[in-house]
Formats: C-alpha cells, sequence, structure tokens
C-alpha cells in the first residue's frame, strides 16, 4: 500500500464529499457508527448488487434470501454463538482502558523482555495507551441483547443477528420445498448484522453494526475440495472486480489449530490496510456442523434426500462470507490516487497536487456529469435536457459553478466516469463533449446518442 494513501486521506474525502459521514454527529456522534451519505450509499449499493448479480443472479445454482435481524434465540444457542462467541477482554488496571487480548498479541505490546520460548502470561503485556498493568482475560460475549415486546424479564431476551448465516441455515428446509433445487446449491444473502466488539477501530474496518454477503452452498461431502476451489475462484474475481490489487491481498490458509473445530478447510482473504495486514473475507469449508445442531435443538429433520439414489443425508457447507463496509473501505484506498502536479495542462489552477478515485466504473456513484460551459439560460436548458434524459438510467449530477477545470477535478476525485460538457457549439452541431476520467481523451458524441454511448461504456 502506497504512503499516499493514508486512512486520513480517506477519512477525509469520504467526509468532505459526502461517503461517508460520523453518526449522529449533531450530538457529537456515536463511536464508531457511521453514515453512508448521498455518494456512500450509491457506492454500498454499486457494491452490493454486483456482488449478487456475480454470486446470485449470474448462476445456476444459487439463491437468495432475506431473513429477519431478530430471530429465535434457540438459532444462538445451537449455534454455539452464545456459549462461544466471545472474544478476550482484558483492561488496564491503571487507565481502565479495555482491549482484545488476541489484537494485543498481534500488535505485540508485549514487553520486551519476554521469553518466547515459554507461553505468553497475560502479565508479560501491558497497556498499550499508558504501560499499565492488564488484568486476567475474560471471555467477554458480543451478542447485542434486547428485549421482544413489552416484559423485560429472561424469557422475552432476543438477539440481533451477529452474522447474517443463521438465517439461511434455519431456512434451509424451507427453500429445499419451495424450490425444486438439487445439490450442490447455495442460499445467499446480504444484511446488516451486529456485534458487541470490545474495540471499535480504523473507521468503518470494525464496527458494531455492520452488513454482510454470505453464501451458504450446499453440497455433498464427497469431492468438497472442488467446490472450495470454485468458490476461491469466484472471490478471486470478486476482488479483482474490486479494483483490489494483486499485491495488496494476502490468502492465509488457516492452520488447523487456529479454525473453528469443525471446519475442514479455511482460507482467510488478508487486504494490507494502511493500519496493517487484515481479514477482509473469509471462506470456510464448514461440514454439516451447523444443520446438525440446528436439526439437534429444533427436533426438525434437516436431511437431503437425493432424487436418484434415494440416500437421504445433511448437506455438508461451503461458506464465503464478506463484509460489505470493509469491501467499501478496501475499494476507495485502492482507487484513491494521488497526482503530484495535476494532471491538466488547460487550467493555470491545476497545479497542486490532484486527487483522482479511480473506482471500476461500474462502482463509481455518480456515473456522468453534465456541465454547461456558462450558465447562459440557453446552454442551462439544453444541459437541463440532457441530464434529464440520461437521469433515466444513470445516476447523473449537474455542476454549473466554478471553471471547467475545477469541475472536472470535483467529479475526478469522487470517480465520475463521464463528464459531457456542453458549449456553444452544441446549440448548432447537437454535439457535446464526453471526457473520460482516466484517459481525459475528449469525444465529440451527439446528443441523441449519448444514452446508447454510455449503455455500451458503462456496460449496462
Ligand atoms: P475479525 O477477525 O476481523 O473480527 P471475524 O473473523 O470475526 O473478523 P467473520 O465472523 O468471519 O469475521 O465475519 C465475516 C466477515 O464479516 C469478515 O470477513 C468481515 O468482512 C466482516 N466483519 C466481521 N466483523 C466485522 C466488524 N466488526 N465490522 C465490520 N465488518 C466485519
Amino acid at each position: 500500500m502506497e504512503e499516499s494513501r493514508t486512512i486520513e486521506k480517506v477519512v477525509n474525502l469520504a467526509k468532505r464529499r459526502g461517503f461517508i459521514f460520523p453518526s449522529s454527529e449533531i450530538y457529537g456522534g456515536l463511536s464508531a457508527a457511521y453514515d453512508y451519505g448521498p455518494l456512500g450509499v450509491e457506492l454500498k449499493n454499486n457494491i452490493k448488487r454486483t456482488w449478487w448479480k456475480m454470486f446470485v443472479s449470474e448462476r445456476l445454482d444459487m439463491v437468495g434470501l432475506d431473513a429477519a435481524i431478530i430471530m429465535h434465540p434457540k438459532t444462538w444457542e445451537a449455534s454455539g454463538h452464545l456459549d462461544n462467541f466471545s472474544d478476550p477482554l482484558v483492561e488496564c488496571k491503571k487507565c481502565h482502558r479495555r482491549f482484545r487480548y488476541d489484537h494485543l498479541l498481534e500488535d505485540k505490546t508485549i514487553v520486551p523482555q519476554h521469553d518466547k520460548t515459554k507461553p505468553i502470561d497475560p502479565k508479560d503485556i501491558v497497556c498499550p495507551e499508558c504501560g499499565g498493568e492488564l488484568t486476567d482475560v475474560k471471555q467477554f460475549n458480543m451478542m447485542f441483547k434486547t428485549f421482544m415486546g413489552p416484559v423485560e424479564d429472561s424469557a422475552s431476551i432476543v438477539y440481533l443477528r451477529p452474522e447474517t448465516a443463521g438465517g439461511i441455515f434455519v431456512n434451509f428446509k424451507n427453500v429445499l420445498d419451495t424450490q425444486r433445487l438439487r445439490l450442490p446449491f447455495g442460499i445467499a444473502q446480504i444484511g446488516k448484522a451486529f456485534r458487541n466488539e470490545i474495540t471499535t477501530e480504523n473507521f468503518i474496518f470494525r464496527t458494531r453494526e455492520f452488513e454482510q454477503m454470505e453464501v451458504e452452498y450446499f453440497i455433498e461431502p464427497k469431492g468438497w475440495e472442488k467446490h472450495f476451489d470454485s468458490w476461491l475462484g469466484v472471490m478471486r474475481d470478486w476482488c479483482k472486480f474490486l479494483g483490489l490489487k494483486k499485491e495488496d491481498l494476502v490468502e492465509v490458509e488457516i492452520s488447523e489449530k487456529d479454525r473453528a473445530f469443525y471446519s475442514k478447510r479455511t482460507i482467510d482473504f488478508e487486504y494490507k490496510f494502511p493500519f496493517g495486514q487484515k481479514e477482509l473475507y473469509g471462506l470456510a469449508y464448514r461440514t454439516d456442523y451447523d444443520l446438525t445442531q440446528h436439526q439437534k435443538a429444533s427436533g426438525q429433520d434437516l436431511a437431503y434426500t437425493d432424487p436418484v439414489t434415494r440416500e437421504k443425508f445433511l448437506p455438508h457447507v461451503i461458506e464465503p462470507s464478506l463484509g460489505v463496509d470493509r469491501s467499501f473501505l478496501a475499494v476507495l484506498l485502492s482507487a484513491y490516487t494521488e497526482i503530484d502536479g495535476g494532471r491538466s495542462t488547460t487550467t493555470k489552477a491545476i497545479k497542486d497536487v490532484e486527487v483522482v478515485l479511480k473506482l471500476p466504473y461500474q462502482l463509481a456513484p455518480i456515473k456522468v456529469a453534465v456541465l454547461p460551459l456558462s450558465k447562459k439560460e440557453e446552454l442551462s436548458k439544453v444541459s437541463q435536457d440532457i441530464l434529464l434524459k440520461l437521469k433515466k438510467n444513470f445516476v447523473c449530477v449537474y455542476d454549473e459553478t466554478a471553471s471547467i477545470g475545477k469541475r472536472y477535478r470535483r467529479q475526478d476525485e469522487i470517480g465520475t466516469p463521464y463528464c459531457v460538457t456542453v458549449d456553444f457549439d452544441s446549440l448548432e452541431d447537437k454535439k457535446v463533449t464526453v471526457r473520460d476520467r482516466d484517459t481525459m481523451e475528449q469525444e465529440r458524441i451527439a446528443i441523441d446518442e449519448l444514452a446508447a454511448y454510455f449503455q455500451e461504456k458503462l456496460n449496462y
């Protein structure tokens, strides 16, 4: 990751241009909660839409689902979340800050004199903020709890889902019975998940409310390797589509000792964020753990019967699990490009560092900016007509303030692939100038052909 792409610069751009705002900002903000602004919601929707296309609608073996966020609490008992979905917590005895013990180990805050041949004792680790002594490790459950209905007693406790996968497993039988599906097939879901993380950090990388895009792909246990490899390929294609550079991505094979006990293979996709190499996505072969657990806890028969051999068994599962917000952050970081001295030769104003957000065109929040060369009424009228026509198919903006060079820069900074400039010649020849964000090449295109031109260029 290049030095110039610091997290501060991206956070600043995101706030300044309306991608991401601190949540409830007028009340001082809420720690690690963020709102996606007008440009952010477009980019986020584009990420989700293209994921759905690539992982669901373009395939023959996938269907979708949108399950409730608040589910029967037994779901989380069965899945093991209520007992085990916890992170190791330590507290500083001096400043009372709380940390995730495993993160402190990763961050190497271990006191220098620690003998590496011996197991690590919490006492060998000090508070990274004040150097104070830490408490013993406690397990802290991350499930968000609330009450369902008017009575606040233990019988009405429910949880916000900590992952979208649970909704898929409990609907496995419903989907199977209604969709005439045969193995292998998958169910996908995009939705919010909630985890009461001990520490939140690094902008939208780790928050307590976030969004996931998950697939549970049901298979026969025999030959699971080929399905795993095939999803590995899909995830690699996805990362490429997002514009993530190969050198910023690392696939980490998780060793048996670090995998969940039921998983026979797990690969984490890690991304070299400016604050360290961290998990972006996960791909896991979860065997038949989930369906077994839900079958046991619900007492329902969740088995699949092979229509040819009549063999009855619980399908196994391959799970690609992706975070929407982490995708968003990696996309912004990968696209953020600074050009020293600017790249335009036409405008004097453009001499300092120029920022171009080189987003894949399909992800760009705004596809086309319509820019009349002057505010004169005859140009405004033609420009507004063009805008209204293009808006039927593309997210467009209109900007008539400042010099044309400055307006191009504004659009470059938010990643708009095309600018349409309407000038006085346009009134005569019924053509406009289309400028490409990356090549800066300009083409004269007939107004009547604009929609078809962008349709083709933007791959709609
Ligand atoms: P981490 O080790 O970073 O806590 P995890 O291994 O617990 O992540 P999973 O349970 O595998 O994460 O969740 C699947 C995906 O959901 C992650 O790869 C990530 O993209 C996303 N995700 C998980 N927790 C968060 C969070 N607190 N904020 C934003 N995204 C998250």
